[in-house]
């Protein structure tokens, strides 16, 4: 049996202006920097699996368990997916089917929580997530959330403020995580928080699953009664979202993702899941994931000697946050100069931000993308130095010159090389 794949060509031929995209779309991202922190480069194999027939097949339910038939194929994908990520984590029980990690996220809201009940999360403009309580998302509108938020004086967690909230509101669930978190999270602290109130905590790794996949950082599965996460972001696996957990919640989880929140799975992109998990395993990933880290501690550090400040001081983590404000420039400004330059940042609201966060007094940069190319701590000082002239370049004079740097980068690193 041969493999059976698409080929650029068919798409060309029946539709070039999608073709089209697809191809600007990968000039985009191999001629610029890709300082995205959520974003990264996933592999040949998974972007094969992605691109296969699997996406063809309906298969509500779980292995074993569907309730259409010729499921006896793609059940071998799940159940490779399921067993690596129990043993990856060191899970009790997995689930692949979350579409996205915002699914991910809904479904542990429907297992544990009614509507109207308590949950404790962090703070948006301090670093939590859309899905932990914003009134513009489910989780506020149907959920009573409560926020803690980052220390004024250290910019950390503020863990008391967050025992304090705990003790007062007694919360269903108590949620850890965010988008920008720079330093580690002490999930030890949360777990005694929840034992103490009876609340279950929900670790939401989005963001930093890769470093724990890769045993970088401290992992949050002995501590969360449940932990979702994203596959798309530092774990360079497919768009998409998993969830793993105590045994003790297996079925009413798996239930809240499906029927509850979810139709049929996206058996292609469970495939390519399986495909990012048996990669993540790999000694060569554990390398990338520490090298993921020395690079955001080395960016980090050259963007401090531009005079943006970092927020908490650095970062443990695959990002971090610059504060803006010593070198009179918004997050706006900073992300417009930067992507003239063909450096792509997000701005990003900092903690006690007196900006609108369409304004915002800071950047977001991250790694991933960068050391998927193969770049390192030199190359971090150079575009460290990049970033400061374009941020500071407010009449674009130095554009055309910083666009070389770049392009030298890119050049010496590419991405999507063969
Ligand atoms: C990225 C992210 C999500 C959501 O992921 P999507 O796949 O975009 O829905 C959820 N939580 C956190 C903390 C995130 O950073």
């Amino acid at each position: 049996m041969t493999f059976w794949g698409p080929s650029f060509d068919d798409l060309q031929q029946t539709d070039p202006e999608i073709a089209g995209v697809v191809l600007d779309e990968l000039t985009r991202l191999r001629s610029g920097l890709q300082l995205i922190a959520s974003e990264n480069f996933t592999s040949p194999a998974v972007l094969a699996a992605l691109g296969s027939t699997l996406s063809n097949k309906y298969a509500e339910g779980y292995p074993g368990k569907r309730y259409y038939g010729g499921c006896e194929v793609v059940d071998v994908a799940e159940e490779l997916g399921i067993a690596r990520a129990k043993e990856l984590f060191g899970a009790d029980h997995a689930n692949l089917q979350p579409h996205s990690g915002a699914s991910a996220n809904l479904a542990v809201y429907g297992a544990f929580l009614n509507p109207g009940d308590t949950v404790l999360a962090m703070s948006l403009p301090h670093g939590g997530h859309l899905t932990h309580g914003t009134k513009v998302s489910f989780s506020g509108k149907w959920f009573n959330a409560v926020h803690y938020g980052v220390a004024q004086h250290n910019e950390d967690i503020d863990y008391d403020q967050m025992r304090d909230l705990a003790r007062e509101h007694r919360p269903k669930m108590i949620i850890a995580g965010g988008s920008a978190i720079p330093r580690l999270i002490d999930f030890k602290a949360f777990r005694e928080v929840a034992d103490e109130v009876g609340a279950i905590l929900m670790v939401d790794a989005a963001h930093f699953i890769g470093l724990v996949a890769g045993k970088a950082i401290p992992s949050p599965v002995p501590y969360a009664d449940v932990v979702t996460f994203t596959t798309h972001k530092v774990l360079r696996g497919p768009r998409g979202g998993m969830l793993v957990c105590k045994a003790e919640h297996a079925a009413k989880l798996d239930k809240a993702v499906f029927p509850m929140m979810q139709g049929g799975p996206l058996m292609h992109a469970i495939a390519a899941k399986a495909v990012a998990l048996k990669e993540a395993a790999t000694p060569a990933y554990q390398d990338y994931a520490r090298q993921v880290i020395a690079n955001s501690i080395a960016l980090t550090d050259g963007l401090a000697a531009e005079g943006m400040r970092p927020v908490t001081g650095g970062t443990d983590t695959h990002l971090s946050l610059l504060d803006l404000q010593g070198i009179d420039v918004t997050g706006q400004q900073a992300e417009a100069r930067c992507a003239a330059a063909g450096i792509v940042l997000n701005k990003n609201a900092i903690p006690y931000d007196p900006q609108p966060p369409s304004v915002a007094s800071g950047i977001r940069v991250g790694t991933p993308s960068v050391t998927t190319q193969g770049m390192t701590e030199g190359d971090m000082k150079e575009i460290a130095g990049l970033i400061g002239r374009a941020i500071k370049d407010d009449d674009a004079s130095a554009a055309a010159d910083i666009r070389q740097g770049v392009d030298a980068l890119v050049k010496a690193h590419p991405a999507y090389a063969r």
